[in-house]
């Protein structure tokens, strides 16, 4: 028989008829009320679509919809981006992040000349299946010091020093999933001079972008300072957190490439990856992001709803910190004020997860990471009465 169902947490969380039940780990933002949102600017978006009669439902061509692949890689790599200028940018419109990888991925087991990528230890769960069945071989490189609940600097730059030169390295370009931790952007830095020096080749994975900081500039700013060396690169965008479309798979994979020349037979190489996967993308959600990114009152409208997103999520952060110093907690929870995007990586281990699950109906994923966007102002007491109780 084959087992097909919803992520384990999210299973054991339904059974469970506590009424102070609490799911931390799902990875999609929540209202202060606990609800899904759809963004107001999302909303408007549809209507202009749905009541526009000139719009039909024919395919879209293999690589999507056009408008909303060019907007795609502006917002990205910013408008003014040399390396669109120059016509060596090649956009794809995938489904969602997670198929913007998987094309990036079976394109370069097809044509890259190495097929091992190496991904941060830890990192989301996902990123290895994709890889491996795309035809990869995934290595790890060390990304989480576990004593200082921060990056482990020295060890990822010792990791891809050791690497053998052209291997794939995986970037999240901002908002760690799992553990919320980034580089400093002169780590970034450092981080491209050594992958430029060895002829690395950056695959970033950019499914927070506005989602960190509040602001989309920022949060791509990893990303930009390795296509401003003129080199290349892959990157992968979802608009599933940041506009919150995470049902709809609106996704896009962009490839940087050396010329105009080698990012037009790059385009053909993709089309032959898509033809037999999925023929051609979806065109409602693509309509949608297309919509808003065009139109100027719509963009400003889409940066302040996404501000606000980001900004609850901060303030978890520090109501969280505030009500376990309050309760005199032990240890240091700085980190949890420190890390950034959606995820918090508690550092509990799993008998003090399992024991917050069994005592308190708290659930998250057993290597401790809770989802700040799952929190509210109401339940903070609750999660912070627990974790007192799991780590005294
Ligand atoms: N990459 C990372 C790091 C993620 O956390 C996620 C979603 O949780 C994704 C990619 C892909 O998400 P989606 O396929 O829903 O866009």
């Amino acid at each position: 028989m084959i087992a097909i169902g919803l992520p384990i947490v999210t299973v054991a969380y339904n059974k469970d008829t506590s009424p102070v039940k609490l799911n931390l780990g799902v990875g999609a933002y929540r209202t202060e009320e606990g609800k899904p949102l759809v963004l107001n600017v999302v909303r408007r978006a549809e209507q202009m679509l749905v009541n526009d009669t000139s719009r039909v439902k024919e395919y879209l061509s293999i690589t999507g919809l056009a408008d909303f692949n060019k907007l795609s890689a502006k917002l990205i790599f910013g408008s003014d981006s040399p390396a669109i200028q120059e016509n060596r940018v090649t956009t794809v419109q995938c489904l969602s992040g997670t198929g913007s990888l998987r094309v990036g991925a079976e394109f370069l087991a097809k044509h890259y000349h190495e097929h091992t990528i190496y991904i941060p230890q830890p990192t989301w769960g996902n990123h290895p299946k994709v890889f491996t069945l795309a035809g990869l071989s995934v290595k790890y490189y060390r990304y989480y010091d576990p004593a200082t609940r921060g990056l482990d600097f020295q060890g990822l730059l010792d990791d891809l020093a050791a690497a053998p030169a052209g291997v794939i390295v995986l970037l999240h370009a901002c908002a760690h999933n799992p553990t919320g931790v980034d580089p400093t952007n002169d780590q970034w830095e450092k981080i491209r001079q050594l992958m430029r020096s060895k002829g690395l080749l950056p695959f970033f994975d950019s499914a927070y972008q506005g989602f960190a900081t509040g602001n989309l500039d920022a949060d791509a700013q990893s990303v930009r300072m390795f296509v401003a060396d003129g080199g290349e690169c892959l990157a992968a965008q979802s608009y599933a957190k940041n506009m919150g479309l995470y049902g709809e798979r609106v996704g896009a994979l962009s490839i940087v490439c050396k010329d105009a020349d080698v990012a037009s037979r790059v385009e053909s190489q993709l089309k032959l990856v898509i033809r037999p996967m999925y023929s051609n993308p979806p065109i409602h959600g693509a309509s949608i992001v297309a919509t808003i990114l065009k139109d100027r009152q719509m963009y400003d409208e889409w940066t302040i709803e996404l501000k606000a997103m980001a900004d609850r999520i901060i303030s978890m952060r520090q109501q969280l910190f505030d009500a376990l110093q309050a309760r005199g907690t032990a240890g240091d929870w700085s980190h949890i004020i420190k890390q950034i995007g959606m995820f918090t990586f508690t550092g509990l281990n799993t008998e003090q997860v399992s024991f917050m699950t069994r005592e308190h109906h708290i659930y998250m994923t057993s290597d401790g990471r809770i989802s700040m966007a799952g929190l509210s102002s109401r339940t903070i007491p609750h999660l912070a009465d627990a974790i007192h109780a799991a780590v005294t």
